[in-house]
């Protein structure tokens, strides 16, 4: 049985003020008892501070990205194990934002996943194919070539350590959502794929539904067998839509 799982990516989003009374919104609010784990993965300058807030609580802290080295001269990155000196279980991987305005590639992508896997930070790896490929009937094509990266630099073994999230890029962010049926053909798609390598990873690992999750949409979403949860961006900067959303997963599990 999988537990189910939401994240809260706060893109770049939030003053120390504001991630302050997000964070003791969802430590008052969190359901207890519930077969589910919160996490949050708040830009890297506000990771101290979230720490702090979390300490002692089971909400998850997750970065929105990680390096694929571990250190020296690579400007403007954040390596894997500063992530883990500072409390980071969680990183977001191959985010359609990286991918798409920072041309981020699927080698560049399996490099980072690679570096978190080794350092013990937890990677979710964001998969999803555009409106165009969609229309074009490339989904399954893109995911796997997407996944294929993956498991060819770090092997399906990987994924006992890993979360995928499939997010559509045509639903992030833009008020359109997958319905739960597209999005459980995508994600048995996925598991089917994992499982002609390893049953027992393709059973085990959470895949979450990303884009444009919130309040009214998640109970259906989350009700589908594939779907252990969600990514979530712009209902995770707000307590009562994110503890809703974490509440129906619970429900859901
Ligand atoms: C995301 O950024 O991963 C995301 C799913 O965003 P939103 O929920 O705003 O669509």
């Amino acid at each position: 049985m999988r537990r189910s799982l939401v994240v809260g990516n706060w893109k770049m989003n939030g003053t120390s003020e504001s991630v302050r009374q997000l964070v003791d919104g969802i430590l008052a609010g969190l359901p207890q008892g519930k077969a589910v784990d919160a996490g949050v993965c708040p830009p890297y300058v506000f990771i101290p501070q979230v720490a702090q807030q979390l300490q002692g609580s089971q909400v998850l802290l997750g970065a929105q990205n990680v390096a694929d080295q571990d250190s020296g001269a690579f400007t403007g990155e954040v390596s894997a194990p500063m992530l883990k000196e500072f409390g980071c279980q969680l990183a977001i991987v191959g985010h359609s934002e990286r991918r798409m305005k920072y041309g981020e590639s699927d080698a560049l992508i399996a490099a980072r996943y690679q570096k978190a896997i080794e350092h013990g930070v937890r990677p979710i790896l964001c998969i999803g194919e555009t409106l165009e490929q969609r229309e074009a009937g490339q989904t399954f094509d893109v995911v796997d070539e997407q996944l294929d990266a993956i498991l060819n630099q770090a092997g399906i073994d990987s994924l006992r350590h890993a979360v995928i999230a499939y997010e559509p890029v045509w639903a992030i962010g833009t008020g359109r959502t997958a319905t739960p049926d597209q999005a459980q053909e995508v994600h048995a798609h996925i598991r089917q794929k994992l499982a002609a390598q390893d049953s027992t990873v393709a059973e085990q690992v959470q895949i979450l539904y990303g884009g444009s999750v919130n309040a009214d949409n998640a109970s259906e979403l989350f009700a589908m067998a594939d779907i252990d949860g969600g990514l979530v961006g712009g209902a995770s900067l707000k307590v009562d839509s994110f503890l809703a959303i974490v509440q129906a997963a619970g429900e859901n599990s």
